[in-house]
């Protein structure tokens, strides 16, 4: 089972992703986790994405498609995968619909956490996880970057006819209880 968790910053998807690694017994893969824990430890990758991520811009497609293709080559996706943050622009899609071609694989769910922005700016502010690029400043920033850039990757995957839309205003249970029915019509779940 090969799921994208798609949405805006601030939408939940690394909450509801943990959860689904659980209901689900597979791996939640999010791309900003990998960069932040790059930049902690200072490895190359994390010195050359360090300024854009604080910057709150993304990082280039190249070095995000490389980094995931790597990363989902690992024994422990072989039965499947939550991609959260990742594809966050059209090419990014393109480029892993030509890596699960490749592999002879598919996506079977896409799944959209809809939350309207002011609830999306509130919950960054206030969810005190102590990262750079959760000021005022660079919130209004991540989520222009995400109307301008990110998106379209939804019209992307409508034309394909994948997109399940979610409503992701409620408490954490009720929206986790949303996902697992919508993805209980994919008959590999
Ligand atoms: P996130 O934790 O998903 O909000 O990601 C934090 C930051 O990491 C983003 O603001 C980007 O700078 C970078 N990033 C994460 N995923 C991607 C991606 N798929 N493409 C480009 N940049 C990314």
């Amino acid at each position: 089972m090969n799921i994208i968790l798609f949405g805006p910053p601030g939408a939940g998807k690394g909450t509801q992703a943990k959860l689904l690694q659980d209901k689900y017994s597979i791996p939640h893969l999010s791309t900003g986790n990998i960069f932040r824990s790059a930049i902690k430890n200072k490895t190359p990758l994390g010195v050359k994405v360090k300024s854009i991520l604080d910057s709150g811009q993304l990082v280039p497609d190249e070095t995000v498609v490389d980094l995931v293709a790597d990363e989902l080559t690992k024994d422990k996706y072989k039965d499947g995968y939550i991609l959260d943050g990742f594809p966050r622009t059209v090419p990014q899609a393109e480029a892993f619909d030509a890596f699960l071609e490749k592999n002879n694989d598919a996506l079977d769910a896409f799944i959209l956490l809809s939350v309207p922005e002011e609830e999306l700016i509130k919950r960054i502010l206030s969810r005190g996880e102590d990262r750079s690029d959760d000021t005022e400043e660079k919130v209004k920033t991540r989520l222009q970057v995400y109307r301008d850039e990110t998106e379209p990757v939804k019209n992307y995957y409508d034309q394909q006819g994948k997109v399940q839309e979610i409503d992701g205003l409620g408490s954490i249970e009720e929206i986790f209880e949303r996902i697992t029915s919508a993805l209980s019509v994919h008959k590999t779940v």
